[in-house]
């Protein structure tokens, strides 16, 4: 009976963890900034036939206080590839960036 009441107690507590990132989630699928579609190292559509992107915050170690930046691949196998040359795939996101800009 014990174990059953610890049971409830933890399906409940994991409910309202899981809730705010749930949320989170959401919001940044609302405010959706991101200027490409396609994964910057395969060039492959996001959220295709690939199923969800995979999505990261990319720090520079050479920018000191860097806030980081979205980056979104379309599979994990992508990091591999990305972690070899950042500078160049981040190129590209900053490039759809002030296309995206100057469209506006
Ligand atoms: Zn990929």
């Amino acid at each position: 009976m014990k174990s059953f009441k610890l049971f409830i107690l933890m399906t409940l507590l994991t409910g309202l963890l899981a809730a705010p990132f749930r949320a989170s989630a959401e919001d940044a699928k609302k405010s959706d900034k991101y200027p490409l579609k396609t994964c910057v190292v395969s060039d492959e559509k996001l959220g295709g036939d690939m199923g969800e992107p995979y999505v990261f915050t990319y720090k520079d170690k050479k920018i000191k206080d860097d806030s980081g930046r979205e980056v979104r691949l379309c599979c994990k196998s992508c990091l591999k590839d990305f972690n070899k040359e950042p500078a160049k795939y981040i190129k590209k996101i900053d490039e759809a960036e002030k296309a995206a800009k100057a469209k506006k």
